[in-house]
């Protein structure tokens, strides 16, 4: 495979299922349909071709080993969408703004997550 492979995220098969799916009138539950259709694209793309993580120098465990796929984030497709010209300058700006509004009141990170889930965590003590 070509070297650097291993960064890619935005294979051309990601941007063809953002060009088909976006659309400026789409709610962020629906942006976040989205994000998990690319992530799922971007899991069987990453197996088919056999990519592995990069190697790192890992601080925890004090050696070298593979790192972790990041997923692709709400806000990693707001930017695609401006780097692919799939949206304008204006609505980028405003899909951010939005987004800060509406994670803050719903308390999600950009993985769609609930910030507050720890408090949940039970002890297995
Ligand atoms: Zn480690």
């Amino acid at each position: 495979m070509p070297a650097g492979q291993a960064h890619n995220t935005w294979f051309p098969e990601l941007k063809d299922i953002l060009k088909e799916r976006w659309n400026s009138k789409l709610t962020i539950e629906q942006h976040f349909d989205i994000v998990n259709d690319l992530n799922n694209k971007l899991t069987q793309i990453r197996k088919d071709l056999n990519i592995q993580p990069p190697m790192m120098w890992c601080p925890n465990c004090q050696k070298r080993h593979r790192s972790k796929f990041t997923d692709i984030s709400i806000t990693a497709m707001y930017y695609a969408l401006k780097r692919f010209e799939v949206c304008g300058n204006d609505e980028f700006n405003k899909l951010l703004s939005e987004w800060k509004k509406y994670s803050k009141s719903e308390n999600i990170d950009i993985y769609g997550k609930s910030k507050t889930d720890k408090s949940i965590t039970k002890n297995n003590d």
